[in-house]
């Protein structure tokens, strides 16, 4: 049995004429000889009445300290009316098709609500569905505790589903329906001319994923390489090829004759990092209040500690519990709010001379003050003040003419 998972984000469902659309894909999937298994969003971007930000802003007007469990009862909801409607249109088309909750589908979770693990799929349900032909359309972002408590895998996490379950299926492959023409070069809302990539290795995607690339979640990727699963990153509004995503000596699935030469791949940005720096030389309290903020579930990066300060970038939503942190042990300190982070990834980086110089050259010739920076062999991240994000993003991806990539 030829398994593809098709998975349509929200943007992609908002209005009965992108539904059908939707329709049709998976319609063309069918008649191309593949069982779908279809995975949907919740309908729409904020501000639409089912959206995932329009939900949690209902609760929000009502009281703050909404307990996980409770957010989570309400967020699941968005991706349950989402796989109603589609199994309904489809069955408007002539189409068997059956909606199912993430737990109906089987995807059993942990207890850590808002942000739940998969702990195991028992595809039980899908099977049968798929075997008296109806299309089984399942609710995206979510899962259940073996105690029965509905759960959400984290914002995005739609992906994740649509992935977990390729692998419980032992799916072909697994298409990620989206508003955009693959995976590209940037993100084209800030680089009208970023290029898509037709083929790009699982390490890379993950590493743009994790810094900041929407397109796809990063633990789908995770599981795309442990099921070892190609993944299409497709524009549901066309029939453009999009961006195969495998292993990096794998191209069979996409288009054969295009090598990228080129060191880097792709620009990548998260906004909303504050950037604190504490004056304190004695190693014993800085490792104390580095301990508490990960008690405090206050995740660091671009850690650079010197003889006499310690300085570090966390998410903007932080900020006052980790100001409470840092004065509880009297420590001078200052924070920059309003950072981004931007970051230059590339696999093919590994041992190139010349990399960081460009960078830097591209950001001092744009006048972008470099508040910060941390690299791998694969990455090179740049703290830049929020108001040059775009300048920055530009500037990079122009300096390694990403824009010629795969043209
Ligand atoms: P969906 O609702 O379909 O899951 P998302 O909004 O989560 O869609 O992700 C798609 C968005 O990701 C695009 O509209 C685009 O603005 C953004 N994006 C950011 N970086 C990239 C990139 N490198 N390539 C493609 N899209 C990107
Ligand atoms: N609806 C959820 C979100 O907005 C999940 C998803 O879209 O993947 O985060
Ligand atoms: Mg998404």
């Amino acid at each position: 049995m030829k398994i593809v998972v098709q998975k349509f984000g929200g943007t992609s469902l908002a209005t009965p004429e992108m539904r059908c659309k939707v329709a049709e894909k998976i319609i063309n999937a069918k008649r191309g000889g593949f069982k779908p298994v279809v995975v949907v969003s919740a309908i729409g971007r904020k501000g639409d009445p089912y959206a995932t930000d329009t939900l949690i802003d209902i609760n929000s007007q009502i009281c703050r300290d909404i307990h996980p469990r409770e957010m989570d009862l309400l967020m699941v909801c968005g991706e349950i009316i989402s796989a109603v409607v589609l199994a309904n249109t489809l069955k408007a088309r002539g189409y068997e098709a059956r909606a199912f909750t993430g737990g109906q589908a089987g995807i059993i979770t942990d207890t850590n609500f808002t942000q739940a693990e998969i702990l195991e799929i028992k595809p039980d349900r899908i099977l049968e569905s798929i075997k008296d032909g109806r299309i089984p359309v399942v609710a995206g972002f979510q899962g259940i505790t073996e105690q029965g408590d509905f759960t959400t895998l984290g914002r995005g996490g739609s992906d994740v589903t649509a992935v977990a379950l390729g692998e419980a299926l032992s799916a072909y492959a697994v298409e990620i329906f989206t508003d955009v023409d693959g995976v590209m070069t940037a993100d084209p809302k800030i680089v009208p001319n970023a290029s898509v990539l037709s083929h790009v290795s699982y390490l890379d995607v993950l590493e743009l994923a994790d810094k900041g690339a929407k397109v796809i979640h990063p633990r789908a990727i995770e599981y795309a390489i442990r099921a070892k699963i190609p993944v299409f990153i497709k524009n549901t509004s066309n029939s453009t090829p999009g961006t195969v995503i495998s292993f990096e000596n794998e191209r069979s699935f996409g288009p054969k004759n295009i090598i990228s030469t080129q060191v880097v791949t792709g620009v990548a940005h998260i906004t909303g990092r504050i950037q604190v720096t504490i004056y304190q030389d004695d190693p014993i309290i800085n490792n104390r209040i580095l301990a508490l903020l990960a008690d405090n579930h206050i995740s660091i990066d671009i850690i650079n500690i010197f003889p006499d300060k310690m300085i570090f970038t966390i998410d903007e939503g932080k900020k006052e519990r980790a100001s409470q942190i840092i004065k509880e042990y009297n420590c001078k300190f200052s924070i920059i709010e309003n950072c981004s982070k931007i970051s230059v990834v590339g696999s093919k980086m590994r041992g190139v001379p010349g990399v960081m110089s460009a960078i830097v050259r591209a950001l001092t010739r744009n006048n972008i003050q470099i508040l910060q920076t941390a690299d791998s062999h694969t990455t090179i991240s740049c703290l830049v003040k929020g108001e040059d994000t775009a300048k920055a993003v530009i500037a990079l991806h122009q300096e390694f003419e990403l824009y010629k990539k795969n043209k």
